[in-house]
């Protein structure tokens, strides 16, 4: 049986039994897995301690034939991401980026530029002062590696420019921006401030030409400043675009949510 190094960042944690749990986990090298940690209630020998939520970790696993589940032989704290844990709307939002993780990318595919973005964003929502637009450079990144990144300057149907004042329809079933007489063409689509779309095609572009590596906390994430009422309408584009890509609501969303009031 050979055995695999890599880092990792703990998204989910269930009781396997007294003893032992199963962690899902994003890794560097081996995209995201299952790791089943036998013992480590007991404090197996080989932890240092039980991996917590959001911590990052360097693991040493070895890996079932079906390449999705594996049994953690050894842990040791990369980083704690303490700071996560001391407020309340920074775990929300960890919990939130870590449930998009779970629910967007499948297990055991490679997913290298996954793990740096998520690895910078949870690393900078532990020590931000306002999560929200660590929140939205992540979704924005996410959704530009996943393949889905919104068109916003152009619409999606005819390809005419997007006008720079007034409010515009964001449609998530066309994946972006659409003009006035395009509009018919997707009747769920959602009216969002011109402030809330040029955001997002700002944010989508700072994506596109952002490759962190494993480490950088985003520090733009930090000197952004969004007002309330583009935020707002820039997470309740951002909730309909991610509920139809996930083809369900978010579960931690409306705790999340309170960030925004
Ligand atoms: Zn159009």
């Amino acid at each position: 049986m050979s055995y695999h190094r890599t880092r990792a960042i703990i998204l989910r944690k269930t009781d396997y039994s007294n003893t032992s749990v199963v962690l899902n986990a994003l890794t560097q090298e081996s995209g995201r897995l299952g790791l089943i940690a036998k013992g480590v209630r007991r404090g197996g020998a080989a932890y240092e301690t039980e991996p917590e939520l959001f911590t990052i970790h360097d693991v040493v696993f070895t890996l079932r034939r079906n390449g999705v589940m594996g049994t953690l032989t050894e842990s040791a704290v990369i980083d704690d991401m303490h700071g996560i844990r001391r407020k309340v709307d920074r775990f929300w939002a960890a919990s939130y980026m870590a449930e998009l993780l779970l629910d967007l990318t499948a297990e055991g595919q490679p997913l290298t530029e996954v793990y740096a973005l998520a690895a910078g964003a949870f690393r900078g929502i532990a020590r931000a002062q306002k999560v929200a637009p660590h929140v939205f450079i992540f979704e924005m990144g996410l959704l530009r590696l996943l393949g889905h990144e919104p068109s916003m300057a152009a619409c999606v149907e005819c390809g005419s420019p997007r006008k720079r004042a007034g409010a515009v329809a964001f449609s998530a079933l066309k994946g972006g921006y659409l003009c006035k007489d395009c509009r018919r063409t997707d009747p769920n689509a959602i009216t969002i401030r011109g402030s809330a779309a040029a955001l997002m095609q700002a944010l989508g572009k700072s994506a596109q030409s952002s490759r962190r590596a494993d480490g950088a906390a985003p520090a733009r994430a930090d000197r952004l400043n969004i007002d309330r009422d583009s935020a707002r309408d820039l997470r309740r584009a951002l909730n309909h675009f991610f509920t139809f890509l996930r083809e369900r609501p978010s579960k931690t969303l409306k705790y999340m949510q309170a960030l925004y009031r």
